[in-house]
């Protein structure tokens, strides 16, 4: 394709990517596809001939055709599932550039720009959340940050961290199955699937390598739990190296206390040669809403955390894939991750003036996405980001009073942010559990007709102050915070379960 050519088509493209966002509304927002569809619509063979630019017009027929049935609407104002997946003019532009740069960035050397805006970047959007200096680059001491895909990836990374400088604390002959990780039974099924990976957790059953520690009524971890777990483990000579606080659960965007939490890892009796635990915050959604001073109080006490994730690639309108993942000392993870052979020496490595960002993370190679970052906060400015959110916070705030002003639904769980848990009321003599297939079933009927999407979890019950043991209940997760939702599909939405509620 020449450039020439790529240019027409860009254009020609670009102008289709516009005109789906302006009209992502009205597809059914849940894809419609069933499985192996999609399969068995696209060609069995690979074409031996190309297409050439003729090629071009018939292939986004193909892609009305054959790929778009399959898609799920994330970009429509009216998907309220998991958490957003917000896209941006700026973003996709940044992830065009960096596309047509097509630059690999995992040494400084191989091109110095896409680690250094990346830095810069990554300390904009620190100073944005509130994060002290020994975090950001510019302090010039261990700290900074860096790019991850995912918040699944910068956990894997400071629990490779935390092992190795518990190893390194003992010498080097640390016995790995005394080695203990903590987490809420709230956080995120990544912490699990790091312990996993690192060998820890034999399967998802074990508990003894990862405590899930329980949660309160708001559903944050309990910090004397926690204490209570630790020192148990301590005493059975186990030990404790790596705790994870979550800021903004993904069930019900809970928020752990993180000052609490490093209390009492301050607290317990952690034999000295083994050192602290590395205390990792996962705010994968809620750090977005950090930009703004009121939503500030949550990450009290991240001074004593060693390394912060949140993704701007959910709520702060940069595309897939962009995990921003600072810590206070990058040592433990270079010493962890490094490894160098002869093809990748090189003088500015050796000169220790670099950073090379493939010792950050798992894989080696690196795209520019820094670039979409940049693009976003200076397209929209900090204040235009916070707008964003603070709109979206509105909006669920909106939604929850819709909910309690009808008396057949109730809300489930305290609403930090822009989630509202939320469902219908158990009717006389219901036993939970038709309760919970009532709710489930009124939102398949609701994903079914296509007109919102919205998704359920399952949060542990409490009634008058206490746990009811083993209990568990299904509640419909409203999640505000697409690029395009406005105040008039939140009000729709709702009117959607209610008009559904009643056709019962
Ligand atoms: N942590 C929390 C609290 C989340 O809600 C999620 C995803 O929703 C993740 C981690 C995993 O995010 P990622 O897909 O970036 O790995």
């Amino acid at each position: 394709m020449s450039p020439g050519e790529f240019r027409r088509l860009g254009h020609q493209m670009v102008d289709w990517i516009a005109s789906y966002w302006e009209r992502a509304h009205e597809y059914p927002v849940m894809s419609r596809a069933k499985p192996g569809e999609v399969f068995d619509s696209i060609a069995e063979h690979a074409p031996e001939q190309g297409m050439g630019r003729e090629g071009w017009d018939g292939l986004l027929e193909e892609i009305e055709r054959s790929i778009m049935p399959g898609i799920t609407h994330w970009q429509s104002p009216n998907f309220f599932a998991y958490f957003p997946a917000n896209v941006s003019g700026p973003a996709v532009l940044g992830e065009l550039l960096s596309a047509g740069l097509g630059v690999q960035g995992m040494l400084w050397q191989t091109s110095p720009a896409c680690t250094e805006l990346e830095m810069r970047v990554l300390d904009w959007l620190g100073e944005a959340i509130g994060l002290p200096e020994a975090f950001l680059w510019r302090s010039r001491s261990v700290g900074g940050g860096v790019i991850q895909g995912t918040a699944s990836e910068a956990a894997l990374v400071a629990m490779v961290a935390a092992r190795s400088r518990a190893r390194a604390a003992t010498g080097g002959d640390a016995q790995d199955k005394t080695l203990v990780a903590y987490a809420s039974e709230q956080a995120h099924s990544s912490i699990l699937k790091a312990a996993l990976l690192c060998g820890l957790c034999k399967d998802a059953s074990d508990k003894r390598s990862l405590r899930l520690v329980a949660t309160g009524p708001d559903h944050s971890m309990n910090p004397q739990e926690l204490e209570r777990l630790m020192n148990l483990d301590i005493l059975s000579g186990d030990r404790p190296f790596f705790v994870c606080a979550s800021v903004g659960t993904t069930g019900s965007t809970a928020i752990d206390r993180i000052d609490a939490i490093a209390n009492v890892i301050n607290k317990v009796r952690i034999p000295a040669i083994v050192g602290k635990p590395w205390l990792h915050v996962d705010a994968a959604h809620a750090g977005a809403a950090c930009i703004c001073p009121e939503f500030r109080p949550w990450l009290q006490g991240v001074e004593q955390a060693d390394s912060i994730c949140f993704n701007p690639h959910k709520w702060l309108l940069t595309n897939f894939d962009c995990d921003c993942f600072w810590t206070r000392d990058h040592r433990a993870i270079v010493d962890a991750m490094s490894v160098t052979p002869e093809y990748l020496r090189n003088a500015a490595t050796e000169s220790g003036r670099v950073v090379d960002f493939r010792d950050w993370q798992v894989p080696l190679g690196r795209r520019f996405r820094s670039l979409k970052l940049w693009m976003v906060i200076k397209h929209y400015g900090l204040e235009g980001l916070r707008a964003h959110v603070r709109e979206h916070v509105r909006l669920a705030k909106l939604f929850e009073e819709l909910v309690l002003a009808d008396a057949r639904f109730e809300t489930c769980a305290h609403r930090t942010m822009n989630l509202v848990c939320f469902r219908l009321r158990p009717v006389a003599g219901e036993t939970p559990s038709q309760t919970d297939a009532r709710n489930r079933e009124l939102m398949d009927r609701v994903n079914a007709e296509g007109r919102i999407y919205l998704t359920h979890t399952a949060l542990p019950v409490w009634e008058g102050g206490k746990r009811v043991a083993g209990a568990a209940r299904l509640v419909l997760r409203m999640a505000i915070g697409a690029t395009h939702t406005r105040e008039e599909h939140v009000r729709g939405a709702w009117e959607i379960m209610q008009e559904s509620a009643e056709r019962r």
